[in-house]
């Protein structure tokens, strides 16, 4: 399998986020991509640097205003005051409902508030081209897949399914699984499958296509009633319009057993089976792991082969995106788990 790595990740490198009112360190960190990219070495994966430009299919999937407002957003930053250089900006007004999301204000903060879900997303000087560069990688591993390889893996940062057409949020800026969904589209393929299996509910992912039928999200995660992002993930949202029936989200209690949560992936997959893709993107987040410091399952590290498995069995094309995962130095090897036991299952046959 080629994983696709760029050291541009490491240019979106915010200090610092707020939990409970206080500065705290990023979870969302740049040592992440460096322990998942020393498993890979260590255990003999190959990997390439992304070669597409994701410009087109990011017009596809983002609106125009948002894209250049996340390309401007640094250099207003610093326009307000040069001394800004070493700071973060932070929303700290929304436009929540009746409110007017449509006219774009010309002040930064107010702008910045019109294009973030939270206040958990800190950008810094080089957030653009890392998140571009992640994009980029979705990119690539579409044309590999284009190109005949059974299945292609992003290692890349930042995240990106819990950005929307027109926001960010959730550490994530570009939605990268989406982006890769779309670029499968754009090759002639008439379905997709997008399997997210992070802690948390995919919003963006879900909202980008939850009036298309030509693209199947299924989610597992945590019940949004008390995990991030509260505001969706329930199980009663199934599609709209055309995409009625074309999404299904299953929560799940925090704290729940491996087991419980193997049976959600088994309902998932079924799922998944019935839309008969032609390829499947999964949202690979790894903080469903049980040492995870901000999630609430208990997967061990033996676990994430057993899911590579469960997912080679689909018998599809497959890209995997990196998205959450804060067990910095197990992320390494439960992703690299993944994909070997996705490997092994593929030799094997399904
Ligand atoms: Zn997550």
């Amino acid at each position: 399998m080629i994983s696709f790595f760029t050291v541009a990740h490491a240019l979106h490198a915010p200090e610092y986020e707020f939990y409970r009112g206080q500065r705290v360190p990023c979870f969302e960190k740049p040592e992440r991509a460096t322990y998942v990219l020393e498993q890979l070495r260590a255990r003999g994966h190959s990997l390439r640097e992304p070669d597409v430009d994701s410009m087109p299919v990011l017009r596809q999937i983002h609106t125009a205003r948002y894209l250049n407002f996340l390309q401007t957003a640094w250099a207003q930053w610093i326009a307000l005051d040069p001394a800004n250089a070493s700071q973060q900006p932070f929303p700290s007004v929304w436009p929540v409902r009746s409110l007017r999301s449509d006219v774009q204000p010309d002040n930064f903060i107010a702008q910045l508030g019109l294009y973030s879900m939270d206040n958990g997303t800190p950008m810094a000087a080089g957030t653009w081209q890392a998140a571009k560069a992640a994009a980029d990688a979705a990119a690539s591993a579409a044309r590999v897949i284009e190109q005949g390889e059974r299945a292609a893996f992003c290692a890349t940062r930042p995240p990106g399914h819990h950005a929307g057409q027109d926001f960010m949020g959730g550490y994530c800026f570009l939605n990268n699984a989406a982006v890769a969904a779309q670029a499968l589209l754009n090759q002639g393929k008439k379905r997709v499958a997008i399997l997210d299996v992070d802690f948390h509910h995919g919003n963006g992912t879900q909202s980008i296509f939850y009036e298309r039928a030509d693209v199947l999200f299924v989610s597992l995660h945590g019940d949004p009633r008390t995990e991030f992002p509260f505001y969706l993930g329930h199980a009663d949202e199934m599609g709209a319009g055309a995409g009625q029936g074309f999404n299904l989200n299953l929560p799940l209690p925090a704290g729940c057993s491996a087991d419980q949560w193997f049976e959600a992936l088994e309902i998932a997959c079924t799922r998944v089976a019935q839309h008969d893709p032609q390829a499947v993107v999964i949202s690979l987040g790894l903080d469903t792991y049980a040492g995870d410091p901000i999630s609430k399952f208990a997967l061990q590290t033996p676990d994430f082969t057993r899911l590579g498995r469960r997912i080679a069995k689909l018998g599809l094309p497959t890209v995997f995106i990196l998205e959450g995962g804060y067990a910095a130095r197990e992320l390494g090897l439960n992703a690299v788990n993944v994909l070997e036991g996705f490997e092994f299952q593929a030799k094997v046959g399904a």
